[in-house]
């Protein structure tokens, strides 16, 4: 097993076993066979890049139905808003600016630029998020983005000034490619500025449901620096982010073009210090992993005995790993509710649980409900305070399994 940013030798360090596609809900009675892969990771002794052992073709995840909205949470909604203003008031502040957002997908950040009538566009694959950003006012490319989109983009727009992604580098495994498209891209003082879920963040927090399908790499500043590196840029700015369990959102600027902010040299050095792109480091998150598996399902186990009435929160593409790595079927959860309605009348990938609406949650309420989408835990507490008034408890497993009394 080789690298896929240096082709150094990788060290596996978790292993779910096989998993379905994370966004793949089976329509009920469906026979068909449900595409199924090794989910697995490593990170590389050379570069450090944490990353799956095995990749998922790109189209199996990323089409016309690709059902994830990331203005889908209020939390969100706010998140990308301010950061619009915020590039808006810096980077994209001189004369006829120019934006270009990777995987833009309903336009969360590009509609706040597109309302103050600033150039920009969104280079979207999946058709549906896509036409969802066009309706609010945000100009979308429905494309991949790699090399030749790039130069495409180039010849029609002219140069970035900033190239954005939240969400979507760390689903890339050809990031060659896209390195290479972002270096044709940007004008020599323009920046790439991406987010993602951050390897830190994922190990403190056990939060092991990050490793799914589309997360194909879990990047640290160590080997967000190298990878840029190799491409002649350079990490200049990080900073962490509170959204998704944990991010750290990267800029990247051309060698020599910008001083590093002392973040950067901040961030190495906890890395170092925990020793986090150590493949014994990295282990020792599996085996805590591991653990908690068996404590959720001997939880579980002992609710079915009781007869208490278990439900999860919360379909998201991420609760696929906990479901189907820790085997939790319709006998332990009866259902999972999710206000995304591609997802509702449908099964759980693999695992098979009845997907409903928000309402079945009231109707009536469970006596315990498995927050699969933990990352949204305050503003889901807060929304379903009813649920609390009825007597039912959170089921947590992040970073340990624990109740919450609602
Ligand atoms: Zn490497």
């Amino acid at each position: 097993m080789a690298c896929r940013i240096c082709s150094g030798r990788l060290h596996p360090f978790a292993d779910f076993g096989r998993q379905p596609l994370s966004d793949a809900f089976v329509a009920p009675g469906d026979p068909g066979e449900e595409f199924s892969f090794h989910l697995a990771a490593g990170v590389c002794e050379n570069c450090s890049m944490a990353q799956l052992l095995e990749e998922v073709p790109r189209e199996r995840m990323f089409h016309a139905g690709y059902p994830y909205l990331s203005s889908g949470s209020s939390v969100m909604r706010e998140h990308f808003g301010n950061l619009a203003e915020r590039l808006l008031a810096t980077e994209l502040a001189g004369p006829d600016p120019f934006v270009v957002e990777l995987g833009c997908n309903d336009g969360a950040m590009l509609s706040v630029v597109a309302g103050a009538g600033v150039r920009h566009l969104g280079v979207e694959p999946s058709g549906g998020v896509a036409d969802l950003a066009a309706a609010r006012g945000v100009r979308v490319r429905k494309d991949f983005f790699e090399a030749d989109t790039a130069a495409a983009v180039l010849a029609e727009d002219g140069p970035a000034d900033v190239v954005y992604a939240a969400n979507t580098l760390c689903h890339i495994p050809y990031l060659d490619s896209i390195m290479a498209g972002v270096d044709a891209l940007l004008r020599p003082g323009g920046v790439f500025v991406f987010e993602d879920p951050y390897l830190g963040d994922i190990v403190e927090r056990a939060s092991f449901d990050q490793i799914y399908d589309e997360h194909f790499y879990f990047f640290t500043a160590t080997s967000v620096r190298a990878m840029a590196r190799r491409h002649g840029f350079e990490l200049v700015d990080v900073e962490r982010l509170p959204v998704h369990g944990g991010e750290v959102r990267y800029t990247l600027a051309r060698r020599g073009a910008r001083t590093p902010a002392p973040a950067v040299a901040g961030l190495l050095a906890a890395e170092e210090a925990a020793a986090l792109c150590d493949p014994a480091t990295l282990r020792g998150f599996a085996a805590r992993v591991a653990h908690n598996r068996d404590r959720l399902v001997t939880l579980l186990g002992a609710l079915r005995e009781e007869g208490a009435r278990v439900y999860g929160y919360g379909a998201t593409a991420k609760s696929a790993t906990v479901l189907t790595y820790c085997g939790i079927g319709p006998e332990l959860v009866s259902l999972v509710t999710d206000t995304t309605p591609a997802k509702q009348g449908r099964l759980t990938p693999g695992s098979h649980i009845p997907v409903r609406g928000p309402e079945a949650f009231a109707d009536p309420y469970p006596d315990y409900a498995l927050l699969l989408a933990w990352n949204h835990a305050e503003e889901i507490m807060a929304k379903e305070a009813g649920f609390g008034r009825a007597g039912g408890t959170w089921i947590l497993y992040v970073p340990e399994v624990h109740l919450v009394r609602a």
